[in-house]
C-alpha cells in the first residue's frame, strides 16, 4: 500500500502516551507537553473523532468552566512492533497506550530471504484489522526516511531497501529504523520522556549504542543514523573493533570486548551472564574490570552530555544487568567533575525491548492516525 513520508509528527502519540497512563484534561495535557489550547484541542477532536480517546464526565471544582477529562481507549488499534535478531525475530504487539497485547519469537535466517520471512511473520497478526502498522527494529545503519538498511554488519545486509520490498507486499504502513533509536522513542512516550524533555539513552549490549533526544525529538542526524556512539575514539592503539579500527567505546564495552578482556584477565567466562555471577560472587579481579570499564563509559558519556547539557539518561540492552557494577566507575567521572550529574534510569530488558520500541516508533510517526 501506499506508505506515508516518514514524519517525526509525534503530537497525536504524545497525547496518548500521557493520557494513556491516566485521564487528563485538555489544560493538563497542554501544560505538560507545551502545547497551546488550541493545538490540543486540534489533536484530541481527531483523536476522538478515530475513536483512540473518548470524553468522561466533566468534573467541576472551583469557579470556571467544568474539565472534561480524556481517556485513552487503548484496543481502538494497535501496532506490530519486530526486533530483527541476526538468528530470530521477537514480536510484540502494542496498546495505543504502549501496554503489550502479546509477543512471539519466530526464526529468523538474514542470508535467506528476508522479505518473504517478514511479511510471512507479520500476516498472521494482521488479521486482526485492529493492528494499523508495523515497525522493524534493526542492528546497523539504517536510513528511516529511505526505508533503507544502509549496512548491518551482524545481519550481513548492504543497501537493501527493506522498507519498500515489505511494503509492497504487507496492507498497512511500514516503518523501519535502528533498534538503538526505535526504543528511545519508547522511552520518549513512555519513559525518560514523561519526566525530561532532553535526555540520552544508553544502549549497552553486543555493541554501545547512543540514543539522542532534544526538545521531545529523536535526534536521527540528515541521514538518519545519528548515535553510532560505540566507534567513538577512545584509547589510540586500544583494542581492535569490529569496524576494523583499533581503540573504539565498543572495543571496551560491548559484551564480547568484556568477556576478551576478562578471559585475558585469566577469568573464565565468555557471556555477560557469567560475568554478572563472577561479580556477584566477587571473583578476584571482575569488580576492578567492570568499574574501569564503567570510568571509560562514563568519559564518553561525559562529552556528550557536557556538549548537549543533557541532565537525564536511560540505560537500555542486554548488559544492563552489569550497570550495578559499572556503575561506581561512571560514578567516579562525575565525582571528578568530568560529567554533569545525571538523573540515571536502568530499564528492565529483555528480548523484546527493541520489539516494543519498534511499536512506538510507528505509534509516534503518526501512521495510525
Ligand atoms: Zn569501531
Amino acid at each position: 500500500m501506499p506508505q506515508p513520508r516518514y514524519r517525526e509528527d509525534l503530537v497525536r502519540a504524545e497525547i496518548l502516551a500521557l493520557a494513556g497512563s491516566q485521564p487528563l484534561n485538555r489544560s493538563q495535557i497542554a501544560a505538560r507537553l507545551g502545547l497551546g489550547a488550541a493545538t490540543v484541542s486540534d489533536h484530541t477532536r481527531r483523536l476522538i473523532e478515530l475513536g483512540f480517546m473518548r470524553e468522561l464526565p466533566p468534573q467541576v471544582s472551583g469557579p470556571g468552566r467544568p474539565r472534561v477529562p480524556l481517556e485513552v481507549v487503548a484496543d481502538a488499534a494497535h501496532t506490530l512492533g519486530l526486533r530483527v535478531h541476526p538468528d530470530h525475530l521477537v514480536g510484540v504487539v502494542m496498546r495505543l497506550d504502549g501496554s503489550e497485547v502479546r509477543r512471539f519469537k519466530l526464526p529468523f535466517s538474514p542470508a535467506d530471504d528476508p522479505v518473504d520471512q517478514l511479511a510471512s511473520a507479520c500476516e498472521p497478526v494482521l488479521e486482526d484489522s485492529r493492528v494499523r502498522a508495523v515497525g522493524l527494529a534493526l542492528p546497523g545503519l539504517i536510513d528511516p526516511f529511505a526505508g533503507t538498511v544502509r549496512l548491518s554488519p551482524r545481519l550481513g545486509w548492504t543497501d537493501l531497501p527493506l522498507l519498500p520490498l515489505l511494503a509492497a507486499r504487507l496492507p498497512v504502513p511500514v516503518l523501519i529504523d535502528n533498534d538503538t533509536r526505535a526504543s528511545t522513542t519508547a522511552e520518549l512516550l513512555f519513559g525518560a520522556g514523561r519526566e525530561h524533555d532532553d535526555f540520552l539513552v544508553l544502549a549497552i549490549g553486543d555493541g554501545v549504542g547512543m540514543g539522542i533526544v532534544l526538545g521531545r525529538r529523536v535526534h536521527r542526524g540528515p541521514d538518519g543514523v545519528a548515535g553510532e556512539f560505540g566507534h567513538v575514539p577512545i584509547g589510540p592503539g586500544g583494542p581492535t573493533c569490529v569496524c576494523g579500527r583499533r581503540g573504539c567505546l565498543d572495543a571496551y564495552v560491548a559484551d564480547y570486548a568484556l568477556a576478551a578482556e576478562a578471559r585475558a584477565r585469566g577469568l573464565t567466562s565468555t557471556q555477560v551472564p557469567d560475568l554478572v555471577r563472577l561479580a556477584a560472587e566477587d571473583a578476584p579481579g571482575i569488580r576492578d574490570l567492570l568499574a574501569e570499564t564503567g570510568a571509560i563509559l562514563g568519559r564518553a558519556v561525559a562529552g556528550v552530555a557536557n556538549v548537549l547539557a543533557v541532565r537525564a539518561m536511560t540505560v537500555i540492552g542486554e548488559s544492563h544487568v552489569l550497570w550495578p557494577y559499572l556503575a561506581p566507575g561512571f560514578h567516579s567521572v562525575s565525582d571528578d567533575g568530568i560529567l554533569p550529574g545525571l538523573d540515571i534510569a536502568v530499564r528492565p530488558w529483555d528480548d523484546s525491548g527493541h520489539a516494543l520500541g519498534a511499536a512506538s516508533l510507528v505509534l509516534a510517526a503518526s501512521v495510525v492516525s
